[in-house]
């Protein structure tokens, strides 16, 4: 099926410095706290927090669902409860509890199961050689709201919708029969089903919040600064510079051809070491890794990036690098012009 909703008359979008990303969890259990403790849907995380490079959450979910070149939506495969998402660990904490403090065998916390997977299962991990070009770096994901959503054209029942004022993209659980089209879609894999309610659930990029004129959840809790939120019509705010004046903010595989609205800001990278341990002309992240990710407009983006932090070296004014140091968190957030001091 192919995509069929007007444009909304404004899109609220998010841009992520991945230079800042600590791997703190902060945003996921934001999110989690606020909007998602169902029973049913204890295994999901609308915000999490990747290693890469790393599997991923669900685990290698780049492999399935998008669009083909003329548009139409790919069917895509639904993750497997164990081996993708990992189920939700249970702990021993009666056990721990319990335990006589004065004891000298002492029970530590540790899951029930004997879990092979699970969300973060290889967090830090990373790729390279050590001592000479071994990286990582945090990818945290959200629902992108994108333009085309995969997710809205693949449900029969038309339970999903891309709201006409902000183009967030809401389930109508009413609706919704639960019969997980849309988490087959969605190459991000980012509709994720509640085996309670039986019905899809994803992020709602924290409608109400919004509404009032505050930043959702997962990016005012952020420590790490990293998150700026702003509509793209906004010319003075910080996701038009970063996507459209700069370009330094790209969305993720872009060639899945949904136009996400939630857009990175790729990492940069200390240099590889040769034998001797001296520096060579070459990011650990590689280049073509990074191409990969977020395609080959990564190239330019990383241009001014390091153009821009030179600059900056040598004290020269970078507007570029004020917005992206966010010095004042304020200004990471323009909805509407308005800024709160709720958390
Ligand atoms: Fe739908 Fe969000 Fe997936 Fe886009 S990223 S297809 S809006 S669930
Ligand atoms: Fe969760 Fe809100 Fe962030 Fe979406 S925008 S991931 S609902 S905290
Ligand atoms: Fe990264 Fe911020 Fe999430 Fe921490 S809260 S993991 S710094 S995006």
């Amino acid at each position: 099926m192919k995509y069929n909703v007007p444009t909304p008359k404004r899109q609220v979008a998010m841009v992520l410095d991945l230079n800042k990303c600590l791997g703190c969890h902060t945003c996921s259990v934001a999110c989690k706290k606020l909007w998602n403790s169902d029973d049913g849907t204890d295994y999901t995380y609308w915000n999490n927090v990747e290693t890469m490079p790393g599997k991923g959450y669900p685990a290698q979910w780049p492999q399935t669902g998008g669009r083909t070149a003329t548009g139409e939506v790919k069917q895509g495969e639904l993750p497997n409860l164990d081996n993708a998402y990992g189920r939700a660990w249970t702990f021993n904490n009666k056990a721990v509890l319990a335990t006589d403090q004065a004891s000298k065998k002492k029970e530590w916390l540790r899951p029930q199961e004997s879990p092979t997977w699970g969300p973060n299962w290889d967090e830090d991990h990373g790729a390279g050689q050590y001592p000479q070009e071994n990286h990582y770096f945090y990818l945290p994901r959200l629902c992108n709201h994108c333009e085309k959503p995969a997710c809205l054209d693949a449900c029969p029942r038309q339970s999903i919708y891309k709201r006409e004022e902000d183009g967030i993209v809401l389930v109508d659980q009413d609706k919704c029969h639960g019969y997980r089209f849309c988490v087959e879609a969605c190459p991000y894999k980012k509709v994720y089903f509640d085996h309670q309610r039986q019905v899809a659930a994803k992020c709602i990029f924290c409608m109400p919040r919004v509404e009032e004129g505050t930043a959702p959840a997962c990016a005012r809790q952020c420590p790490g600064r990293l998150r700026f939120v702003g509509y793209r019509d906004d010319k003075d705010g910080p996701i038009h510079k970063l996507v459209d004046k700069y370009k330094v903010a790209l969305p993720l595989h872009p060639e899945y051809g949904i136009g996400p609205n939630v857009f990175y800001v790729p990492p940069m990278s200390p240099p590889k070491l040769d034998d001797q341990g001296r520096p060579l002309d070459e990011m650990r992240i590689s280049m073509s890794y990074l191409e990969n990710m977020f395609g080959k407009a990564v190239h330019g983006a990383m241009d001014t990036l390091l153009a821009e932090r030179d600059k900056r070296r040598q004290e020269q004014p970078s507007e570029l690098m004020d917005l992206l140091i966010a010095y004042d968190w304020n200004e990471s957030f323009k909805l509407d012009g308005k800024t709160r001091e709720v958390i």
